[in-house]
């Protein structure tokens, strides 16, 4: 998805992946896609030497940092794979980065740095406090991105915070195929729309939210992946006026929003993804979740207002096209 925004948008890109929760095919429907073989190097984020042949090899202008292992109940059971991976894999980046004069950065943090928030809705300078390893990691990160920007002002590094990123490639052919079982919200309603399960548990019908079950601002990938084109547009027009101006004026650390600024209940979403599927989605309550939190949504502002982006695609788009995908692929990207 990132890779044809990107090429849509003019940048020639590298694709760096160890490939331990993606596929090639991945790669190669992306190639199709574009029209021309994506340049594609098979490597660990934590391997320098690796990451620094790549470096050497190519004039880079900047870094999409993607590179993180993101379920929650893994960090629980395997924090040091969380440390290692996310925070040492990152700063292994970073100092490659510092060694090829790289300081442009887009990275992947994410919404779950606000915890449980004291007001609605979720602007950038809200309190920070995360539960759970997976975001306690995405947290780090973002104190090591911010200790740099304040070390050294040739910084420019901006971590995305996404909301509830849903939705899949409108072509079909380019969606989510985890390797572990898929655990959020929008695939346990796929699941009991093709009947791989009898119904939908919703945590919780007593929240103090519009219909009593949890909510969130849920975004589609391709207003994500338009984000991450026009974070990378920014730090280049950054990049430009210093050059102009022969000035050095850096972003250093910028989080910004991506989410669509409004709330959708767990019923809602459900009631959309019958309207698109025409399949029925049986449902039971439960009790909530142990630290769920009741309702979280975005201000995007900020990403208006510095970077020209908001999201543009509805709740109906992101269940179309997630229906699409997985009416295509009913086993991911296992083609065989
Ligand atoms: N949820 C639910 N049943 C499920 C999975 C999720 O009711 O099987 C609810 C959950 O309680 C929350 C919302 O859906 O209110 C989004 O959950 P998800 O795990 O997708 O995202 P997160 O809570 O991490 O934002």
């Amino acid at each position: 998805m990132q890779c044809n925004a990107l090429h849509e948008a003019g940048y020639d890109i590298v694709v760096y992946d160890n490939l331990s929760n993606s596929s090639h095919e991945a790669i190669n429907r992306v190639s199709m896609l574009i029209g021309q073989p994506v340049e594609f190097i098979k490597g660990d984020i934590r391997d320098a030497e690796s990451l620094k042949k790549i470096f050497s090899a190519h004039h880079f202008f900047g870094v999409i940092h993607f590179a993180g292992l993101k379920a929650v109940g893994e960090s629980v059971a395997k924090p040091l794979l969380y440390y290692n991976n996310n925070v040492s894999g990152t700063i292994t980046l970073l100092e490659v980065m510092k060694e090829h004069s790289v300081k442009n950065l887009v990275f992947s943090s994410s919404a779950t740095v606000y915890g449980d928030p004291e007001s609605l809705p979720i602007d950038e300078s809200s309190k920070r406090s995360c539960t759970n390893p997976y975001g306690q990691r995405k947290l780090t990160v973002e104190h090591i991105l911010e200790d740099l920007a304040v070390s050294d002002d040739s910084w420019n590094l901006i971590a995305l915070r996404y909301f509830n990123p849903v939705g899949a490639h409108p072509s079909g052919e380019i969606g989510e195929d985890p390797n572990d079982i898929p655990n959020n919200l929008m695939s346990y309603i796929f699941q009991v729309a093709v009947g791989k399960l009898d119904k939908l548990i919703i945590f919780g019908n007593d929240c103090p939210t519009v219909d009593g079950t949890g909510v969130r601002d849920f975004i589609h990938v391709t207003d994500l992946a338009q984000g991450h084109v026009a974070a990378l547009n920014y730090l280049d027009k950054q990049a430009s006026l210093n050059e102009d101006s022969m000035t050095q004026n850096s972003v250093g650390f910028l989080p910004i929003n991506l989410g669509t600024g409004k709330g959708t209940s767990v019923l809602e979403l459900v009631s959309a993804f019958l309207d698109v599927s025409g399949q029925a989605i049986p449902y039971q309550f439960t009790d909530r979740r142990a630290g769920d939190i009741a309702s979280r949504y975005a201000s995007a502002d900020k990403a208006k207002t510095l970077l020209g982006w908001q999201a543009e695609l509805l709740i109906t788009d992101m269940c179309q096209d997630t229906w699409r995908w997985q009416s295509m692929n009913p086993n991911g990207y296992n083609v065989s």
